[in-house]
C-alpha cells in the first residue's frame, strides 16, 4: 500500500484550509474539562511523523531531539486523526454560534510521551494548520492513563496500541488510530463517526458464542436473546457524547441537517441478528443516523460511500480493509477477536517498537 506522502498530505490540506470558513481567526477560551467532551490525540496520530519516529528508532534520542530542533520551523504534514480534529472544531464553531455560553464543547488535549524540546515544533505545527489545542500534555515518556482521568476523557485516540490497550484496560475509550492507504476527501461541514458494533459499540458477548460455536449458533443465540439487550462495549460512552451533542442542534431545528452524522456499520445481517443490535441502543436510548447491515460483505466499499472522518472497529482485518479503500480507521483493541489475530493483526504487533513517542 503507497501511502501519501508527506509533501502531498500539505498540499491537500493547504488547500482544504485556506477554502474551510470554520477555520478560525481568533481563539475562544477552551472549555473546563468537566463540561467538555475531551478528545485526547496523541502527536503522532495527530500529525505525519514517520521520519521522525524512524530517527529516533534507528539512531537513538539524541539524533532525533537535533533533529526536531533543527525542523524546528518546519511544520509537521497531517497525520491520520487530522480529519477528525478538523471536524470536531467545525461542530465547536457551530456550537459555539447557537451556544455562545454553553461549555459543552469538544476540547482537544494533545497527549504526547515527547520532550519538551518538541512542543515547540508542535506549538509551530497546531498554529501553521489553524488548530484550536491549548492543552497540552507533555508527559515524558510516562503513562497518559493519569493524565486521560484528570481531563475526563470521552475518547483517546494514538498510534501507540500498547497505550491504548492501556487505556481500554481502565476503561476510558481508546483507538489505535491508521493511516489511510489513499487521501479520500471527507466533508468540512459535517463530523461523520462510523462504529462496528460487537466489541466496540457492544460488548463482545455474542462474539464469543460466534468464535466458539461458528455462524449457525450465534444466529440461534440472538435470535433467542432478541429482547436482551446487549452490554456496552468501551466506544458506547463516546456515541452517547455524540449523540448529546446532536440534541443540542436538534432543539435549534437542525435535525436534517446536523453537524454530527453517526453510522453503525456491522457485519452482522438484519434479518437474523441485526433486531438485537438495534434494539439495544434503543434501550440505551441512543440510535445512529445510519445503520448497515452487511451481512459478512467487506466493511472497505461501504465506508468509502459514506466517507466517515474515522471508523471504528475491534478486528484488524476490518481495519486494514477500511485503510486500503481510503478510510481513516481505528483498531479498538478489546474483547474476544484479540486472541484471534489475523494475518494482518500480527502487523500491530510488529508495528510496536519496545519504547515509541506518541
Ligand atoms: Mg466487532
Amino acid at each position: 500500500m503507497n501511502k501519501p506522502t508527506v509533501k502531498e498530505m500539505h498540499s491537500f490540506w493547504e488547500r482544504n484550509e485556506n477554502c474551510n470558513p470554520s477555520s478560525p481567526s481568533k481563539k475562544p477560551k477552551p472549555p473546563e474539562p468537566q463540561n467538555a467532551m475531551t478528545i485526547a490525540v496523541s502527536s503522532r496520530a495527530l500529525f505525519s511523523m514517520d521520519v521522525e519516529q524512524d530517527i529516533y528508532e534507528q539512531q537513538g534520542m539524541e539524533a532525533y531531539l537535533s533533529y526536531q530542533f533543527q525542523h524546528e520551523t518546519e511544520p509537521f504534514a497531517p497525520g491520520p486523526a487530522f480529519p477528525f480534529i478538523k471536524a470536531v472544531e467545525a461542530v465547536n464553531a457551530k456550537l459555539r454560534e447557537l451556544y455562545p455560553d454553553s461549555e459543552e464543547l469538544f476540547d482537544v488535549v494533545l497527549m504526547t510521551s515527547n520532550h519538551a524540546h518538541v512542543g515547540l515544533r508542535l506549538i509551530n505545527s497546531i498554529n501553521h494548520h489553524k488548530l484550536f489545542i491549548e492543552r497540552f500534555c507533555m508527559t515524558g515518556g510516562n503513562s497518559p492513563i493519569g493524565y486521560l482521568k484528570a481531563y475526563h476523557t470521552n475518547l483517546y485516540l494514538s498510534a501507540d496500541s500498547v497505550k491504548v490497550r492501556e487505556a481500554i484496560e481502565e476503561g476510558i475509550a481508546a483507538a489505535t488510530v491508521f493511516s489511510p492507504g489513499k487521501i479520500c476527501e471527507v466533508p468540512e461541514t459535517q463530523l461523520r463517526v462510523a462504529f462496528d458494533g460487537d466489541a466496540v459499540l457492544f460488548s463482545d458477548e455474542s462474539e464469543r458464542i460466534y468464535k466458539a460455536h461458528g455462524l449457525d449458533k450465534f444466529f440461534e443465540h440472538e435470535k433467542a436473546h432478541e429482547n436482551k439487550p446487549l452490554d456496552h462495549g468501551p466506544l458506547k460512552g463516546f456515541l452517547e457524547t455524540l449523540g448529546k451533542l446532536q440534541q443540542k442542534f436538534y432543539a435549534k431545528g437542525q435535525r436534517m441537517d446536523c453537524p454530527i452524522r453517526t453510522y453503525l456499520v456491522t457485519a452482522r445481517s438484519a434479518a437474523s441478528s441485526g433486531t438485537r443490535a438495534l434494539k439495544t441502543l434503543r434501550s440505551w436510548g441512543l440510535e445512529t443516523d445510519e445503520a448497515l447491515f452487511l451481512a459478512g460483505a467487506p466493511k472497505g466499499p461501504m465506508l468509502e460511500k459514506i466517507r466517515p472522518h474515522i471508523f471504528f472497529d475491534d478486528q484488524m482485518f476490518h481495519v486494514e480493509g477500511a485503510t486500503e479503500l481510503g478510510t481513516v480507521a481505528a483498531h479498538v483493541p478489546y474483547g474476544i477477536a484479540q486472541r484471534f489475530p489475523s494475518k494482518i493483526g500480527k502487523d500491530i504487533k510488529k508495528d510496536v517498537p519496545a519504547k515509541q513517542l506518541v
